[in-house]
């Protein structure tokens, strides 16, 4: 049986496309949350608190002259997220979570600037990790490059989906379903969602002025999820490690452009 959405619904699902004046101001916000994750890169380190790593991050946002996108979003109570080792999502910074040697560690940041969106993730060691876990990150980190490469006018959202769950499983880790990368621009989130697993050729065309939020988040076991006590946390149910890398993008007539970096 088909389903048809009617019209006027269609419409309001289809993502709004950025001129080029636009995509400069989110490159303005985008180069903020890249500035945060330089500062995480030289503090990230055994010893830490992830509390203490939330107050370099909001310093380095209002520093700015920019606006922690995540504080206060549906309640979200900082400004990063810190999710370490099975936590794959929206781990909550708390003074009491020391890093240690051995942990992996994703930052996910957004930054708002004049009223633009960037949002940013990237998984960090600290200190020394086994040679398997930073297989994981190198899967991971190349599963989000493999999709941005795909994030070309004319090609499908299916392609972009397809390129990261190819990377990842023929890595032998998994993809996590239940949550995915996303339009972004004045709002963090808007229309499309962009799936890390799905089939090359389907789904909408990719044309230039999108903007999107790409973000493979990789299990090294199962994909399965559960939610802690608080209501945020998102860890892998069999406790495996989770990786997760993201870049804001936008989609132009030639190459992706890379709104995030630094
Ligand atoms: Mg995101």
């Amino acid at each position: 049986m088909v389903l048809s959405v009617p019209a006027r619904a269609r419409t309001r699902l289809q993502p709004l496309l950025r001129d080029a004046d636009e995509i400069a101001h989110m490159r303005a916000a985008g180069r903020v949350t890249a500035r945060v994750h330089e500062a995480m890169r030289r503090h990230i380190r055994p010893g830490i608190s992830t509390a203490e790593l939330n107050a370099i991050a909001e310093d380095v946002i209002r520093s700015a002259g920019a606006v922690p996108t995540f504080l206060g979003y549906h309640g979200f109570p900082a400004c990063i997220c810190t999710s370490i080792n099975d936590e794959i999502v929206h781990g909550i910074p708390n003074p009491g979570v020391i890093l240690q040697e051995g942990d992996i560690i994703s930052i996910d940041v957004g930054a708002t600037l004049d009223g633009w969106v960037g949002d940013a993730a990237w998984t960090y060691a600290v200190g020394q990790i086994p040679a398997s876990t930073q297989r994981l990150l190198e899967v991971t980190e190349a599963a989000l490059w493999a999709g941005i490469e795909m994030a070309r006018a004319g090609n499908r959202l299916g392609d972009i989906s397809a390129a990261v769950q190819q990377t990842v499983e023929a890595n032998g880790f998994s993809v996590i379903r239940e949550f995915t990368g996303h339009g972004v621009g004045r709002e963090m989130h808007e229309p499309p969602e962009v799936l890390n697993y799905g089939q090359p050729g389907t789904g909408l065309r990719l044309r230039p002025g999108m903007t999107l939020a790409l973000e493979p988040m990789v299990s090294a076991g199962h994909w399965l999820t559960d939610t802690d006590a608080d209501g945020w946390t998102v860890r892998t149910m069999d406790g495996s490690l989770s990786a997760h890398f993201e870049h804001t993008i936008a989609i132009t007539t030639e190459a992706p452009l890379i709104l995030t970096s630094p």
